[in-house]
């Protein structure tokens, strides 16, 4: 049998009925923008991360843009964020004229760390941006310590994570979130969130998902028109309360492949203490990790390379590279960008599928 990388279809389809029903009530309710499907949704997510405020907006990349905005991020600010990742972490720095500074990562658990920011600060570092990589939660509470600097918590990948019993979108100043469909909580069309305890900073927030104005009569900034709709808002609030079980599916999907014997044949990774992650993806290591793609490839199994080309070697981020002081030396995301081989994980994933991509594996 095929094994799809993702899937997105079987967990959402005992649902099917109830998710139908809170569309049809919200179309009936005939409130599209800014309504009480996304108040109670904003309340839901920020119960469940753990902190006191969630504001919905249009997607992850523009809640990246905001939540920088929001922490007082301006043209010529430098921020330091990592260069294996996808590329809206470092393009919504980009997008306020502000510089992208881009450091390496730990080699075992993908994410920065104290150590691996250090290289990249100066004068003019105003924040770090701390991607959640694949799930996996970064050391946010030791890098905050490390430079009192604020850090932004790019938590698109790891709902339903968490370090020393604190959730992903909890762990940094302020923390952003999608919703695009293949995440860990997908909605049915863009969506995002930035979640914060920080009562000014999730007003200001507010107020620039609107254009910048608190009551739509007064404009005290510059802003964007980036909300969630009340339809994506009504699917996500019946699909937030699985979101344990589907993480749980997620992690027993990984347990199968650690039984079945994967480590024979591709480097896992490793995980800081304390943590637990919500495996958005399950990305091992090999030297020849093409090699190994293409002999699932041809057992039916779907897997790829994520960051072949990192952010520091895009072409959009040539000028912010000389804008930072040259292309920096990021020796372990060189190496990770080649060697990863994302394996096939979802909520649903079975130790049969295990078997069959370790077999894959195995007749090379
Ligand atoms: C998906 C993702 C984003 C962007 O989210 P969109 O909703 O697609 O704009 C940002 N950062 C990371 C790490 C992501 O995985």
């Amino acid at each position: 049998m095929p094994v799809p990388l993702f899937d997105t279809k079987t967990p959402l389809a005992p649902l099917r009925e109830t998710i139908l029903e809170r569309v049809a009530a919200a179309i009936d309710a005939g409130r599209f923008i800014l309504g009480p499907e996304v108040a109670a949704f904003e309340q839901e997510l920020a119960a469940y991360v753990g902190v006191s405020h969630a504001v919905g907006v249009g997607n992850g990349t523009d809640a990246l843009t905001i939540a920088a905005r929001a922490l007082g991020v301006q043209a010529g600010d430098e921020v330091v964020v990592p260069s294996f990742t996808f590329y809206a972490t470092a393009e919504a720095i980009a997008a306020i004229g502000a510089t992208p500074v881009f450091c390496d990562i730990d080699h075992d658990t993908r994410n920065i760390t104290a150590e691996t920011v250090r290289p990249a600060l100066t004068p003019r570092t105003r924040a770090i941006v701390a991607v959640d990589l694949f799930g996996m939660p970064a050391e946010i509470p030791a890098i905050r310590d490390a430079f009192g600097l604020p850090v932004i918590e790019d938590a698109a990948q790891a709902l339903g994570a968490s370090l020393d019993g604190v959730r992903a979108g909890a762990l940094g100043d302020v923390a952003t979130f999608s919703f695009y469909p293949s995440k860990n909580l997908g909605a049915f069309g863009d969506g995002g969130a930035i979640t914060t305890d920080d009562g000014e900073l999730a007003e200001r927030v507010r107020a620039l998902r609107f254009h910048g104005s608190r009551d739509k009569q007064n404009f005290e900034y510059v802003g964007y028109n980036s909300r969630l709709d009340e339809l994506q808002a009504a699917i996500l609030r019946v699909l937030l309360p699985q979101i344990d079980a589907w993480c749980d599916g997620r992690r027993a999907g990984v347990q199968a492949y650690i039984d079945a014997g994967l480590a024979e044949h591709l480097t896992l990774g490793g995980a800081p203490l304390g943590a637990t992650p919500a495996w958005h993806l399950y990305v091992a290591t090999h030297p020849q990790a093409d090699a190994k793609l293409e002999l699932l490839a041809a057992a039916g199994v779907q897997a790829r390379g994520y960051y072949r080309l990192p952010l520091h070697r895009q072409p959009a981020m040539a000028p912010y590279l000389a804008a930072g002081g040259g292309a920096p030396e990021l020796p372990v995301t060189d190496e990770l960008a080649r060697t990863n081989v994302a394996l096939p994980i979802s909520p649903v994933f079975t130790r049969e599928q295990a078997d069959e991509v370790v077999a894959a594996l195995a007749a090379g």
